[in-house]
C-alpha cells in the first residue's frame, strides 16, 4: 500500500488537514503498521487528531484547539513501532504563507502573528505588510493556520 503518511497538504472547505504525526518515525511505512486502532486520536490532548482518509488518523488544526502541543501523547499511546521519540524535532514542519495573505490585497489583518507564541512572525512596518515567518523560531505547532481568514499559511518542510 502506499505510504500516505507522506507530507500531503490539502484542504476542503473549511478543513486544514495534514497526514501526519509528529515524531512519526520515517523509516517505518505507516499504512503498513498502524492498525487505525484510534488510541493516538483519543490519546491527543489538542484534540487535532482525527481519523482521515481510510481511517488513519489526520491532523485536522481546526478541531480542538488547533494546535499541536507537542505532548508526545499520540507517540506514548501508540502499540505499534511508528514513532521515535529519540528524534531531536518532532518534525521538520515549519508555517508557509501562500500568495492568498491578505496582506497581498493590501487588507489588515495579522491574525496569525497574535496566535503565535514562539514569536515566528513578524511583519514588516506598514498597515498591511505580509506576515513574514522566521523559520528558526517556528515550531511546526499550527495555531496559525486556523486562525488565517482565508487558509493562507500551511505547514510544509522548509525550503
Ligand atoms: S503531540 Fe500531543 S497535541 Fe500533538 S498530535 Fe500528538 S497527542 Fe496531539
Ligand atoms: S495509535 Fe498508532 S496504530 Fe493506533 S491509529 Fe494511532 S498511529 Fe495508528
Ligand atoms: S506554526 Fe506555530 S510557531 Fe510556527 S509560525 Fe505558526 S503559530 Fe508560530
Amino acid at each position: 500500500m502506499a505510504d500516505l503518511a507522506k507530507r500531503r497538504l490539502f484542504s476542503r472547505g473549511q478543513t486544514i488537514a495534514l497526514v501526519e504525526l509528529p515524531w512519526r518515525d520515517k523509516s517505518v511505512s505507516f499504512t503498513d503498521v498502524c492498525t487505525r486502532c484510534g488510541e493516538c486520536v483519543s490519546a491527543c490532548e489538542t484534540q487535532i487528531i482525527v481519523k482521515g482518509d481510510g481511517g488513519f488518523p489526520t491532523l485536522d488544526f481546526n478541531q480542538g484547539e488547533g494546535e499541536c502541543s507537542f505532548c508526545q501523547q499520540c507517540a506514548a499511546v501508540c502499540p505499534e513501532p511508528l514513532f521515535d521519540l529519540s528524534q531531536p524535532e518532532p518534525w521538520q514542519l515549519k508555517a508557509q504563507i501562500k500568495d492568498t495573505c491578505l496582506a497581498n490585497q493590501k487588507v489588515y489583518c495579522r491574525s496569525c502573528g497574535e496566535h503565535c507564541d514562539s514569536q515566528a512572525i513578524s511583519f514588516k512596518p506598514g498597515i498591511s505588510s505580509v506576515p513574514i515567518i522566521t523559520a528558526a523560531d517556528c515550531s511546526g505547532c499550527g495555531a496559525c493556520l486556523s486562525v488565517c481568514p482565508v487558509q493562507a499559511i500551511v505547514l510544509g518542510q522548509p525550503k
